[in-house]
């Protein structure tokens, strides 16, 4: 067999088999086959799609490229969510410590950032000397200490998705069903969960921007889980605007501890609480949504949830002090206003433009191999329906570097509508896929 033919047949809308799948992925994975054969099939699967089926054979061939974590020492539910991918969306660094401390555990596989939207990993990256790359038995004491754990695919954990995933993010792979449903599921089922809770994001910062694609993707990650013998469900949720107000990496961490403290906004909470609740009730610990969602609040009131995290990050080696800081972990070089230029209602904050603007500050990559500036990042002051006077700040923008603030003001400039007529703010949680 030669990877070209099976690129072949996938550009001509053939089939690909179990084997074709084993073949293509582990050999890339080892190193065999190169980046240029993987891009190119990559592609063809983008456009051409795959069966279900498929899709299931590319998540084998995916998973068996490394290995699988044994946490049956871990007594308890092992229940995890997963985003398929926002603007400001930070809401895995606030739902593990919290939902880990409602003694189920949460054992988190999770990636850099793709496109526009940000990764958790470069976000925790952001706290001194957090290590997002643990070796097995490490993680396994942590999620047994603490209830929670979040680390990155690795060489020997979830290769293939690794090196896959750096390569959709600059070849222009990302939005597709099958690939973005093999890349999560490759990476959760490697660690022996009992359940997961999916946050299919829809909308312009989204990668499924209708409610139809978004239907379709969270419908195939739920179906495929439960072939693979994983309960799942999935929530639809808003992602025309930023999640919260802050994009970037170390500023969302700073917006996570203020959830975690009490002090987040609105919509961060609600959504931490909907996929909180949902997972509490997948693990078997609650029967009741009210329950949930109340031991959940308590949670955050009685500060638990706080110390939860700032024992994970210690745990996995980071500074749990810094966190005290924030906000203002991190301090960029400049910190400019973007002023509005009428008075009115806050119409539209285009979260797509607002994710270009970060990458474009510094926040994301262009390149596989460029670094991230973690201090970089917006903070949009204003959300949806929010008045504004003229010359008031819609947002702050964070910048080490004058060439990068002068690419990213424009894309932010641009991603605010202010007009006159009142607007309500947006629904966060548009359907739920059971
Ligand atoms: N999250 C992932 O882990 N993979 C994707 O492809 C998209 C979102």
């Amino acid at each position: 067999m030669l990877p070209q033919w099976i690129i072949e047949k996938k550009r001509d809308g053939g089939a690909l088999t179990a084997a074709d799948m084993g073949f293509f992925v582990g050999g890339y994975a080892r190193g065999a086959i190169p980046n240029y054969q993987m891009s190119a099939l990559l592609m063809a699967i983008a456009i051409r799609g795959m069966t279900l089926q498929e899709t299931i054979f590319l998540t084998r061939a995916m998973l068996a490229s490394g290995i699988i974590i044994d946490l049956s020492s871990v007594r308890r539910p092992k229940i995890d969510k997963h985003s398929t991918g926002g603007v400001g969306d930070k809401i895995s660094l606030v739902l593990a410590p919290l939902v880990a401390c409602c003694n189920v555990a949460v054992p988190m596989i999770v990636g850099r950032g793709l496109g526009i939207t940000g990764g958790t990993l470069d976000k925790l990256e952001s706290i001194p000397g957090f290590r997002t790359r643990l070796g097995e038995s490490e993680f396994r004491k942590i999620v047994q200490k603490c209830g929670c754990a979040i680390i990155g695919a690795s060489e020997r954990l979830a290769p293939a998705d690794r090196k896959m995933y750096a390569l959709r993010d600059v070849s222009g792979s990302v939005e597709s069903i099958p690939l973005i449903t093999a890349s999560i599921l490759s990476k959760k089922l490697a660690v022996g969960l009992d359940g997961i809770v999916f946050d299919v994001k829809c909308g312009k910062g989204a990668f499924m921007k209708d409610f139809s694609s978004a239907k379709k993707l969270a419908q195939t990650l739920v179906k495929a889980s439960n072939l693979m013998k994983l309960q799942a469900k999935a929530l639809i949720t808003d992602m025309n605007q930023p999640l919260g107000t802050a994009v970037g990496n170390a500023l969302e961490v700073d917006e996570a501890v203020m959830t975690l403290k009490g002090n987040g906004p609105a919509d961060v909470l609600e959504l931490t609480l909907a996929l909180g609740t949902r997972m509490l009730l997948m693990s078997g610990r609650f029967k009741e949504k009210a329950a949930a969602r109340s031991a959940l609040l308590e949670k955050i009131k009685t500060g638990e949830a706080f110390e939860k995290f700032k024992l994970m990050v210690r745990l996995q080696g980071g500074n749990p002090g810094c966190l005290d800081r924030a906000p203002g972990i991190m301090r960029p070089a400049a910190v400019k206003e973007l002023r509005a230029s009428s008075t009115g209602y806050v119409h539209e904050i285009d979260a797509e433009l607002i994710g270009r603007a970060s990458l474009a500050i510094g926040a994301g990559r262009s390149r596989v191999e460029e670094k991230i500036d973690h201090a970089a990042g917006i903070c949009c002051l204003k959300k949806i329906g929010d008045t504004v006077s003229r010359g008031e700040p819609l947002a702050l923008l964070y910048a080490n570097s004058r060439k990068r603030l002068e690419l990213a003001r424009p894309l932010a400039r641009q991603a605010f509508k202010v007009g006159s007529d009142g607007v309500n703010q947006p629904k966060m949680i548009i359907s739920e896929i059971t």
